[in-house]
């Protein structure tokens, strides 16, 4: 695979750039990652110099579809990749605060059956620098808009925790070059209990979520198939562990399911499986997004809000969170292909063959 221009460290710079005055470097760091520039627009370097880089470290991401909500708060993309593969990234423009949802993988391996991603399969792991890029992406997008991207959720395509070691590398490079706080930065984990406790002895402080959905083996054995290895009680032991070493937020999201896990049964064994944690933990409730590869649909949003109610009589933090961009298909969370695209604004080199649907939704920061 080429390496792409986020993927390069600063040695890989130093190198290309071994025939320039030694602050060239800096300047060029300092471009990519604080003024997030592309290397064409970086003026302060000479124009041959600027040539030679855009042949040597192409960009990562390929823009196939931009496509901007009609309230203009949500801005969707999607992006090809090399080897083709298409990945899905979305900005998110709150009142307070400006969040970006980013894919860890094309596809994934875990297939959650509700998920579009799941139905899709695994294609291959992100690179830091193709993670990374989506953020600069966002963050440039922001800019425009005036105004500056702050958090980072790994809610797109993919299980980040098992890419760790791109993740883990895509954190380090967003909180140190980038300079977004550790605390401003979510990983989305379906329940991979090693990456997990990884996590709980990783320095950095950066938040957790877990997609729960089910607060009962039987019933999440079969929503999300990497139950079967990681069970409940095993994956709560972990995140209480999580709770107690970091003093960190934990939460927890829960798709709703139409008659599935939004039931009088299903609160009350998730509120009891929140209380036996040694801090509190917050629950978000998004209703479920269609996928084709799956037929139930999500609960109706009074239903949502009665079983948010429910869980707070029994003691527990929650959130209802809106669905995103659906007038753009964003929501943020999964892409496969399929669906036809009815309006959109095309950027890339061909159209796009179909954006879909699926995925969450607000940030839970
Ligand atoms: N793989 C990680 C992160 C990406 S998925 C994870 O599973 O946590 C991000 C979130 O979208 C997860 O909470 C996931 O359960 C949720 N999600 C997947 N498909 C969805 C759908 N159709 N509707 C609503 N949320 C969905
Ligand atoms: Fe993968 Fe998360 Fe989708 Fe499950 S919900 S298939 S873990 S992306």
């Amino acid at each position: 695979m080429t390496r792409t221009l986020y993927d390069a460290t600063r040695a890989e710079l130093g190198e290309l750039l071994a025939d320039q005055p030694r602050f060239r470097v800096d300047q060029l760091w300092k471009g990519l990652y604080e003024q997030l520039a592309e290397p064409g627009d970086l003026t302060t370097l000479p124009k041959a110099l600027r040539g030679k880089l855009d042949v040597a470290l192409p960009a990562a991401l390929t823009t196939i579809v931009e496509r901007v909500s009609d309230n203009g708060d949500t801005v969707k993309y999607l992006f090809e990749l090399d080897g083709g593969s298409r990945i899905e990234t979305v900005l998110m423009l709150y009142p307070d605060r400006v969040t970006v949802c980013v894919s860890s993988q094309a596809g994934c391996a875990m297939g959650c059956g509700f998920c579009a991603t799941g139905q899709a399969g695994f294609t291959r792991h992100l690179t830091a620098g193709e993670i990374v890029e989506q953020v600069v992406r966002a963050g440039r997008k922001a800019r425009e808009m005036n105004r500056r991207l702050a958090n980072v959720v790994f809610m797109g395509m993919g299980e980040p925790l098992a890419n760790e070691a791109n993740v883990w590398a895509s954190i380090e490079r967003i909180n140190t070059d980038i300079g977004l706080g550790a605390r401003h930065l979510t990983v989305s984990t379906v329940g991979l209990v090693p990456g997990i406790k990884r996590l709980t002895e990783w320095p950095m402080q950066v938040n957790l979520a877990v997609s729960l959905h089910a607060a009962n083996d039987e019933l999440r054995n079969e929503l999300v198939p990497i139950n079967r290895r990681y069970p409940l009680d095993v994956l709560m032991e972990a995140c209480a562990d999580y709770l107690v070493a970091k003093g960190r937020r934990l939460s927890f999201e829960w798709a709703m399911i139409d008659g599935v896990n939004d039931r009088e049964s299903d609160a009350r064994e998730l509120a009891s499986r929140c209380r036996a944690l040694p801090l509190a933990a917050h629950v978000n409730l998004i209703p479920l997004n269609p996928t084709p590869g799956y037929l139930t649909r999500g609960t109706a949003l009074k239903r949502v809000h009665e079983f948010r109610d429910r869980l707070e009589e029994l003691g527990v933090n929650a959130t209802v969170r809106r669905n995103r961009g659906t007038d753009i298909d964003a929501a943020c969370g999964q892409l496969a292909a399929g669906q036809p695209v009815t309006q959109q604004i095309t950027i890339g080199r061909r159209p796009a063959a179909g954006l879909t649907e699926s995925g969450t939704s607000g940030s839970p920061l």
